[in-house]
């Protein structure tokens, strides 16, 4: 069995005292790709770092709505630059944030049209941070034509309503270590009706740690919890919903 980790941090500090154990547990895991997500001016460098050191992990890079504020000339050019190397398979996270009031919206969303532009320009696909703004991220999506390119709402969290209106846009749908809590009545639901072929899992770790971990660090071997909690919600056996996200994410990615 094969899985697709689409969502790590395994550069994070959390990983400093053992990120080489993390790696080696997570393909004990059957977990024989990932990707690391670089989203400002610190972890973009160490993403791309992880993704020349080791084959099995891939690079998307962009510029987080929570450091929006942070984002300044000659970025956008930087992240375009990178995108040509070969290891590099998103632009992302990208999107808004507004539970964390660290960037003011207005600057958020320019900061977010912007990728889209550079990510239509250069044939990228996209993946998209949402918390609290289902609406305007949406609706900037399709001001901005996202659908040229499509992506991957990550760790997906809004409703069945928001969900039909991403998958109309092209875009995949990726669940995490929520979808293991018991009263996760929502992305369960989501899950549930969210078609097979526009299926991904992720972990986000070290975050969003999936049952019986929660509460601790995450790391990307946990993805096998996912993908259990995942086929049991879908009604089918662990090993098809691994073949299936894993070719889901190898066909979204562009990845040979
Ligand atoms: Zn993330």
């Amino acid at each position: 069995m094969q899985l697709f980790d689409t969502h790590t941090h395994l550069d994070a500090p959390q990983f400093d005292e053992d990120r080489e154990q993390v790696i080696a547990r997570a393909l004990e895991a059957g977990v024989t790709k990932m990707i690391n997500i670089g989203f400002n001016r610190e972890t973009i460098p160490t993403t791309m770092k992880l993704a020349e050191t080791y084959d099995y992990i891939y690079a998307a890079v962009g510029w987080h709505p929570v450091d929006a504020i942070d984002m300044k000339d000659g970025d956008l050019e930087w992240i375009a630059s990178l995108c040509s190397h070969p290891k590099v398979v998103a632009i992302g996270e990208i999107g808004l944030d507004y539970y964390w009031d660290t960037s003011p919206k207005e600057v958020q969303q320019e900061v977010l049209r912007k990728q889209i532009g550079l990510a239509r320009e250069l044939g990228m696909p996209i993946c998209i941070h949402n918390r609290d703004a289902h609406e305007d991220v949406v609706r900037i999506l399709r001001e901005e034509k996202a659908n040229e390119v499509g992506g991957v709402m990550h760790s997906f969290s809004g409703s069945w309503e928001t969900a039909k209106m991403c998958l109309d846009l092209g875009f995949h749908l990726s669940f995490g270590g929520p979808i293991t809590f018991k009263n996760a009545r929502v992305p369960k639901e989501v899950l549930e009706k969210t078609p097979l072929d526009r299926l991904l899992i992720e972990t986000d770790s070290p975050y969003l740690t999936p049952h019986p971990f929660r509460g601790k660090r995450n790391e990307s071997g946990y993805v096998k919890l996912v993908a259990e909690a995942a086929a049991e919600i879908k009604g089918i056996d662990l090993q098809e919903l691994a073949e299936i996200t894993y070719a889901n994410a190898l066909v979204r990615f562009g990845i040979v």
